[in-house]
């Protein structure tokens, strides 16, 4: 039982419907149901689900139309359950072939149908875990060249739809094998973690980074401008150079490192992710010669400044006020909506169902947090403070995220008596953030 798993169930038939929603709450799961294909196509536009049960005789859209619809979905598409009386047993070979997961006749024997839920999820989570794997550096645990060419690759295309610019970076650490020789290749390896944590932390949460191979990493930067771009590689660069990374060794005093970076950036949409990276690996080489530490782009991007749109939204435009009245910030109340919706490249619609997300994930972290401070748990705490702040920057809710950074900061530091305090405004942040969603959510019934 997986209280987490969302099951959308499908059929015209109202009392199967009724029936099967009751048996799959009883046993834990959460259920969205669907009265026709249509309804259910609707459903899987707006929102992710783990397993779809879906009736394969219905009027107007079948469920063979759905099924198919479901397996051409560009992300990893939910596993199908096809509900089908004894008499289209034939018909449900077909739906197998095109690939659904199983099939279950009706009426339905409870106890396996729900067995056969249970294998069809655990099938998706293997399925989940193997697709990550395939894609993640099992060291740094960021992508590995496969995964990160396949999410920059899809950068590049939203860009070339919005007209957004998109930078991309190549950054290789200087003398790595010297700390390899000097320090041995565990301490090697801890230093490539350090480096990975420190990347990760200083660049935005959407930007794409990969460790492309031995000490080479990549980013690519959706929707900047070089001057944005660039600046984000100096900060990483200084910062990095006073970093101390400790190492186990007594006989050794710690290790600091420098990287050199080169910087690239779209400048028209015939560009694909193959050229930037050369470009950028091009002047990454030239960082190398000229004395390494150094980030180096094309002085021709550069001087052409006044192209570059940084579609960061400027502070100004948050207060315009349309003609109505209102101010983009009123559309939800503690939430910046252009901030939210340019760091999802625009996609309005998007970042609407990021929202609803956030509601449905967050909705009970003040009270989680609560328990957690109550219980002295420091490491719920981290954890529940950490992902809070970085999901509030993202959905552009500034002040929730200011404050959640201040008790991140308490939490990092275990100053426990600072967490009561630090915890009122966090709560009460959220609470008008969660309730602006709501209110939003209510009027769009
Ligand atoms: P440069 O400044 O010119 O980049 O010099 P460098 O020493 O960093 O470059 P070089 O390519 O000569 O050496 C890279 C080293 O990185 C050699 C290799 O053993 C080491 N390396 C690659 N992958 C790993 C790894 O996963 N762990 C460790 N510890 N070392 C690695
Ligand atoms: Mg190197
Ligand atoms: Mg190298």
């Amino acid at each position: 039982m997986n209280s987490h798993n969302t099951i959308l169930v499908v059929d015209d038939t109202e009392d199967i419907l009724m029936l099967l929603e009751f048996d799959l709450i009883q046993a834990g799961y959460k259920v969205i149901t669907a009265h026709s294909g249509k309804q259910a196509i609707e459903v899987l536009s707006k929102q992710a689900v783990d397993l779809v049960l879906l009736d394969f005789a219905m009027p107007n859209t079948s469920g063979m139309e759905v099924l198919t619809h479901i397996t051409n979905l560009t992300e990893l598409s939910p596993p199908v359950i096809m509900l089908a009386s004894a008499t289209e047993e034939s018909g449900v070979i077909k739906a197998l072939d095109l690939g659904a997961e199983d099939y279950v006749i009706k009426p339905y024997i409870n106890k396996v149908l729900l067995a056969r839920v249970r294998n069809a999820l655990k099938l998706k989570e293997k399925t989940y875990t193997l697709e990550t794997l395939l894609r993640t550096d099992s060291l740094t645990h960021v992508n590995n060249r496969v995964g990160y060419e396949e999410l920059a690759n899809k950068v590049l295309s939203h860009a070339k739809r919005n007209k957004h610019r998109t930078a991309v970076a190549m950054l290789d650490i200087d003398h790595f094998k010297t700390v390899n020789d000097t320090y041995g290749h565990e301490a090697g390896d801890r230093v490539l973690i350090e480096f990975t944590q420190h990347l990760v932390s200083s660049f935005r949460d959407y930007d794409i980074i990969g460790r492309i191979g031995g000490e080479e990493f990549a980013i690519c930067m959706p929707n900047v401008s070089i001057d944005s771009a660039f600046d984000a590689c100096e900060r990483f660069r200084l910062t990095l150079s006073t970093l101390v990374i400790e190492i186990q060794d007594p006989e050794q005093s710690d290790v600091t490192i420098t990287v050199s970076i080169g910087l690239t950036i779209t400048t028209n949409d015939d560009l694909s992710l193959e050229d930037l990276m050369r470009d950028a690996d091009k002047l990454m080489y030239q960082a190398k010669s000229l004395g390494r530490n150094k980030t180096i782009v094309n002085p021709s991007l550069l001087s052409d400044k006044v192209d570059f749109n940084d579609n960061k939204p400027k502070e100004s435009d948050n207060l315009n006020t349309n003609e109505l009245g209102s101010t983009s910030q009123d559309k939800y109340p503690g939430i910046e909506y252009d901030i939210g919706v340019n760091n999802v490249l625009g996609d309005e619609s998007l970042f609407e169902e990021i929202l609803v997300m956030f509601y449905q994930d967050h909705g009970e972290d003040k009270q989680k947090l609560m328990q957690a401070i109550n219980d002295n748990d420091e490491l719920t705490i981290k954890s529940l403070v950490h992902t809070l702040k970085g999901v509030a920057c993202s959905i552009g809710a500034m002040d929730l995220f200011n404050h959640t950074k201040a008790l991140d900061v308490a939490a990092n530091e275990q100053n426990a008596q600072e967490f009561d305090y630090l915890f009122k405004p966090v709560a009460l942040e959220l609470d008008r953030v969660l309730k602006g969603i709501e209110e939003k959510l209510a009027s769009q019934l």
